[in-house]
């Protein structure tokens, strides 16, 4: 008999949530010029959170010349060994606070405690104390003897990892020696803004980190503003492109971290139970709200039957439900919006004459939920083989050569990642040099460090984030992508 998990709810008493936030621009929070404020809602539950700053263009000005102040006075002058102290002083806050901001990132994001407190939070650290490590060294990272900065750095982030994508924006641009206007995503300002008050608490220099909330049109006011130096995007490849043709024609110097359509490739050799794991974690992990996650199943048709009905059966024990439960597998989609997204494409598919599966899960009443789901019968025409769903939806391939495999992974105009499940190392070689993929896993899926590159091809994007080439994209140099 099947054993019932009992509820294990991580309390909530950790986080205090104001009810409303102003914008943190040079070193204080301000009340928005534009007087106008918008909620911030639970997804689990709809509950009202917080109302946030909208920044119109006068807060926008403010936020830019408050980075370009703190940039000429004081950072761009501060020795690196003096930056470092700053940044690790953050690492260690974020460390000191992480279930605190675990707790609030699944409030604010709907994803399950599990996962932003054993993968989001120690990534965040990590990537302060990496970056925090090179803040004194870069003239040893390869980019001749004395690289300088860039100046005031202008990031907006996504929702799918508010803490982490700030994390990669900010910790490589601060070692480097640039300042930063932050734009975190409209459904999910809270971490970033219990990020402005670490700031504070370490005694950052006022200005160096600035942090204004608002919708899209002030993350393109904020590209487009015309002392930014240089912008880094994460997001859908559609503003990308918007942005780069804004930036285009300007001096700025931009990244640009986009979508995906990743294969995660099984080959009759895998070892199948690992690999079944591998699946679920590339696809199911945050919901599938991952830009890299492995959404096109590729299997090789010999097992092709045995692996699906492992994968099935692996399906039906995850558990939907409160995000703040210790237990839950998948928690809430980020919004109604990206909700209404996911139903829409994953219609298409059956329309198109796939076939769909779900485990039976019990969804909640309030909230924004979809279960697991996979599709078979999926030709590489059907939307859902082509288009980012960014939801928990697989869309099941097969082949049976390896140059089938290669042919059908990068039939795709994204290139971001994909995963290879084979026992033989040479063949683990020979598929990596074919995938136009920036990252390629082998016999695992979704494994970040701060210390490795990670980026696109095509319409995924350029530049790369983490690593020594990361640190490339803020410094005045050549970019090494
Ligand atoms: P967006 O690309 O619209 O949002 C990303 C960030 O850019 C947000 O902070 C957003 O603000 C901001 N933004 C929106 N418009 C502009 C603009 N013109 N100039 C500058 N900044 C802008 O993604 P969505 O949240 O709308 O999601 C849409 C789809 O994009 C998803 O369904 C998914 O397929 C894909 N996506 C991919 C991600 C990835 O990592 N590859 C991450 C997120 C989404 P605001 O949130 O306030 O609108």
């Amino acid at each position: 008999m099947p054993f019932d998990y009992a509820p294990a709810p991580e309390s909530r008493s950790i986080v205090d949530i104001e009810s409303n936030y102003g914008l943190f621009i040079g070193g204080s929070f301000t009340e928005p010029t534009s007087g106008e404020f918008f909620k911030t809602i639970n997804p689990a539950t709809e509950e009202v959170l917080s109302e946030v700053a909208e920044a119109g263009q006068a807060d926008v000005d403010a936020a830019v010349a408050a980075a370009r102040r703190a940039y000429d006075k004081t950072w761009s002058k501060m020795s690196g060994k003096d930056r470092a102290k700053y940044i690790f002083r953050i690492a260690r806050l974020i460390q000191e606070r992480s279930r605190e901001l675990a707790v609030l990132e699944t409030l604010d994001n709907g994803k399950p405690i599990r996962e932003s407190r054993d993968v989001d939070l120690p990534l965040v650290a990590a990537h302060f104390f990496y970056h925090a490590g090179w803040a004194d060294k870069l003239e040893f990272a390869g980019y001749g003897p004395d690289p300088k900065s860039l100046g005031v750095a202008a990031q907006v982030i996504p929702w799918n990892f508010p803490l982490l994508m700030l994390a990669w924006k900010v910790a490589p641009a601060l070692a480097c020696g640039n300042t930063v206007v932050l734009k975190p995503a409209e459904t999910t300002p809270l971490t970033a803004l219990a990020f402005a008050d670490i700031c504070q608490q370490a005694g950052l220099p006022p200005g160096v980190v600035n942090i204004i909330t608002g919708a899209g049109e002030t993350g393109r006011m904020l590209v487009e503003h015309p002392d930014v130096d240089k912008v880094a995007f994460t997001g859908s490849t559609e503003v990308g492109k918007a942005i780069q043709r804004a930036v285009a024609g300007t001096k700025k110097k931009l990244t640009l971290e986009l979508g995906g359509k990743a294969a995660n490739i099984v080959f009759d050799d895998a070892p199948i139970d690992q690999a079944i794991e591998g699946i679920v974690n590339g696809i199911y992990f945050n919901q599938g709200h991952v830009c890299c996650a492995g959404s096109r199943l590729l299997l090789q048709e010999s097992i092709a039957d045995e692996a699906l009905a492992s994968l099935k059966r692996r399906l039906t024990t995850l558990r939907l439900g409160d995000p703040l439960d210790k237990n839950t597998d998948i928690g809430a989609i980020n919004s109604s919006m990206q909700l209404s997204k996911i139903e829409e494409l994953t219609a298409s598919g059956e329309a198109e004459g796939a076939e769909r599966w779900s485990p039976t899960c019990p969804i909640p009443e309030k909230g924004f939920w979809f279960p697991p789901t996979l599709f078979t019968n999926v030709t590489q025409a059907h939307r859902i083989a082509r288009e980012e769903i960014f939801g928990p939806v697989l869309s099941v391939l097969t082949f049976r050569t390896p140059e089938e495999a290669v042919a059908k992974a990068n039939n795709t105009p994204f290139g971001l990642s994909a995963g290879i499940w084979t026992e033989k190392g040479s063949r683990i070689l020979w598929m990596a040099n074919q995938m136009r993929a920036g990252i390629v896993w082998a016999n695992t899926f979704n494994r970040f460090d701060p210390a490795s590159p990670f980026g696109g091809f095509k319409e995924s994007g350029f530049g790369r984030e983490g690593g020594v080439q990361g640190l490339g994209a803020y410094l005045n140099v050549e970019d090494p992508s």
